[in-house]
């Protein structure tokens, strides 16, 4: 048995925290960097140099090396490029180490390969990292030893963000903003800033490492592009929040404590519905904390699964036949002293208020559902997104049987016809109940579900960044504040105002709400008749990126520039045919070196045993009707590869990206999908020896 832990002690034992600033700043450098961090205002080099070097002592005495200005770039996952801290020798031959103000707050990498979508020519590559000071630095260590990271936010030399970061510090001040503005009007002097507040739930698959390595599908693309179903599935439902295995449990212990120590409030853990997969979920933060955080989980979970003899699969759809994985997008809105926008609240006065910032949030997603969706299109969440396990690619929203009923409510009183009283339409709102956290069951199938005091957006992949689609829900959220606060402001009666806005979105923007079944093939036809856009694959979603309403949208608030979101739209079409290539082209390695050999091998045994059976004077037929159904897919097979490698060349031959994502998505696509059909066939006959990979069950049921 290990000693025993001491969680408080080490949480946060490597991070460049509230606590480590205090003791180590000179109080006016530490009152000074707090202002830039609450507050927003710019931060003075003098400044920055005190912080640097004491930022720096603090890493090398943890045994820190080197620094790093850890940013994210479009390709989603993140980037660093790692410095040491040693300055040129001096006459006598030693060195310093050192981290200059200048050093802390700017970097300029190489980055002349990351993808920029035309904004940045190679030729001119410079990209400039600027420090989050936010988001708390940390000291991260591994078998590069210890290295001190900064987050950062990445810009090309004019300007443009060529990150993730940068938009969504964008939008947290376009929320900040509205959302100030309609608390001011609501009575509220006190509180100061407005964050919107994120809490993902990370989804993952393990499976042993000695098995991926065997196969190429798995360490090209992170899934499987063969393999039949095991006799068991998921269906027993036997492996949801079931006990842990003792090997899985000694993993989630050390990333457990490794995020604790980066200041990662790892909190829930268990077993998801499908055999080998498994959640991890930290306690909720600021939206740039929890994203970058979101990206140092992804990365221990993969580290830690290394070091276990394990493999981590961040892949929305390793294994085809069981369920998927996503990202839950917990997201609400908090001021400074506390206050949580989305909470109900217990008096009519508050009532009010929330019933406007939901109502807002109605009319948010109704207009905006083309960009939500696109926010969670990744090439991996094609196959989960309307699969009929995750949530459908149609965006809704679930409010549950009791805010249904209220602004069931709000909209009968809106149509104010004779019958409703006089009464009835005045206080409409004031007499709504008080409501209570958990008078609302939980819906699973919902994209964008209200859980009690948030919102929870399903959709998102579980390798992807939730950047977006934090970005898209803090503007698309500050653009409906701010059209209420334009009406509110000139109102003369403000209550009035507010009831008639309440009304008026619940009644426009009723289509959105969806309580019932979002797997079912009614909602599908429910949801055209309500004219919701039923966008089914990322290149689908892509245009929703530059519609009118969009960019101007995106403008108004200084989110992203039209400039910026065409080169959005371009890396975006440009990751999906680059992903789908190389699928298909590692499923013709596949099928062509290690398959249909197998295969051919298998032939030969039995043509074999039937000669010898046959030269014994016995029948054969068993061995016969294998070997000719064997032929049989095996001739399928090949001409499905044929098919698959010409299509593949095509679409090499293709300029136009956004024209050769289509056809990846309409072409390439399917015709994996019949390379696949008969190689799973002849898995199920072949002898398992002759296989040249473990199957599905090796893979989820022996880990
Ligand atoms: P549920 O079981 O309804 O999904 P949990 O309490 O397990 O809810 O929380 C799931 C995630 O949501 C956690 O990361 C949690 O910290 C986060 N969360 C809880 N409350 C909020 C909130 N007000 N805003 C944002 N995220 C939240
Ligand atoms: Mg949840």
């Amino acid at each position: 048995m290990s000693e025993a832990f001491n969680v408080a002690k080490i949480f946060g034992e490597d991070v460049f925290n509230d606590k480590v600033m205090r003791e180590r700043l000179p109080k006016k450098v530490y009152k000074e960097l707090k202002k830039t961090i609450d507050e927003g205002t710019p931060l003075d080099l003098s400044v920055a140099d005190v912080v640097a070097e004491a930022m720096k002592n603090w890493a090398v005495e943890k045994g820190a090396t080197h620094y790093t200005h850890i940013f994210q770039p479009l390709t989603g996952v993140t980037a660093e490029k790692h410095d040491s801290f040693i300055t040129a020798p001096k006459e006598d031959g030693s060195i310093l180490m050192e981290l200059s103000g200048k050093e802390l707050i700017q970097g300029e990498p190489d980055a002349s390969s990351f993808p920029s979508g035309g904004l940045r020519a190679t030729f001119m590559a410079r990209g400039y990292t600027a420090w989050d000071c936010t988001s708390p630095a940390y000291v991260r260590k591994d078998a590069a030893g210890a290295i001190l990271c900064i987050p950062t936010a990445f810009c090309s030399y004019t300007g443009e963000a060529l990150d993730k970061k940068t938009p969504l510090l964008r939008s947290m001040q376009a929320i900040n903003e509205q959302s100030l503005r309609l608390l001011r009007l609501f009575g509220n002097t006190t509180s100061k800033k407005v964050t919107p507040s994120v809490g993902p739930e990370q989804e993952y698959f393990l499976v042993d490492k000695k098995k991926y390595l065997q196969r190429k599908d798995l360490i090209f693309t992170g899934r499987t592009l063969f393999g039949a179903m095991p006799p068991k599935g998921q269906e027993m439902d036997d492996h949801y929040f079931g006990t842990i295995r003792q090997r899985i449990a000694a993993y989630m212990k050390d990333v457990n404590e490794q995020l604790w120590k980066l200041g990662v409030t790892a909190k829930t853990q268990h077993n998801e519905v499908a055999p080998a997969q498994h959640e991890l979920a930290p306690i909720y933060s600021e939206a740039n904390v929890a994203v970058d955080q979101n990206q140092l989980v992804m990365k221990i979970l993969k580290k830690t699964a290394c070091e276990h003899g394990l493999h981590c699969l961040l892949h929305e759809k390793p294994f085809d036949g069981v369920n998927g994985s996503g990202k839950h997008n917990n997201w609400s809105i908090t001021t400074d002293d506390g206050i949580n926008l989305l909470d109900p609240g217990k008096t009519p006065h508050e009532n009010i208020q929330f019933l406007l910032v939901l109502t807002c949030i109605l009319k948010a997603v109704d207009e905006h559902a083309d960009l939500l969706r696109e926010a969670a299109a990744d090439v991996g969440n094609d196959h989960r997104l309307g699969a009929n396990e995750a949530p459908p690619a149609i965006i809704s929203i679930f409010l549950g049987d009791q805010l249904d009923d209220v602004v069931a409510q709000l909209i009968s009183t809106g149509s104010a016809t004779h019958s409703i009283t006089g009464d009835k339409l005045d206080t409409g709102v004031k007499t709504l109940p008080v409501f209570s956290k958990d008078a609302t069951d939980r819906n699973r199938t919902s994209p964008f579900a209200f859980t009690g005091n948030k919102f929870e957006f399903r959709m998102v992949g579980s390798k992807d960044s939730i950047a977006s689609p934090n970005i898209v829900l803090n503007t698309i959220v500050a653009e409906a504040f701010c059209e209420a606060c334009d009406e509110l402001e000139k109102a003369e009666d403000f209550e009035q105002c507010a009831h008639d806005l309440i009304k008026k979105y619940a009644t426009e923007h009723q289509r959105i709400v969806f309580n019932g079944n979002g797997y079912s093939d009614e909602w599908v036809a429910e949801a055209e008749r309500r004219g919701l856009p039923n966008l089914k694959s990322m290149v689908d979603a892509i245009p929703a990126l530059v519609t009118e309403k969009t960019v101007s949208m995106f403008e108004k608030f200084h989110v992203y520039s039209k400039v910026e979101l065409e080169a959005r739209v371009e890396i975006q079409y440009e990751a999906y045919a680059k992903a789908i290539n190389i699928e298909a082209k590692t499923m013709i390695d596949v099928a062509s070196k290690q398959i249909i050999p197998a295969v051919i091998g298998y032939t030969k045994n039995l043509a074999d045993t039937i000669n010898a059976v046959t030269a014994a004077g016995a029948k054969a037929t068993v061995q016969v009707g294998l070997l000719n159904q064997t032929s049989d897919l095996l001739e399928k097979t090949e001409a499905a590869l044929g098919k698959l490698t010409e299509l593949t060349a095509e679409a090499a031959t293709i300029e136009d990206i956004e024209k050769q994502a289509r056809f990846f998505h309409d072409s390439i696509v399917p015709a994996m999908a019949a390379l696949r059909a008969p190689v799973d066939k002849l898995e199920m006959i072949v002898d398992k020896e002759a296989w040249p990979m473990p199957s599905y069950g090796d893979l989820l049921f022996e880990v």
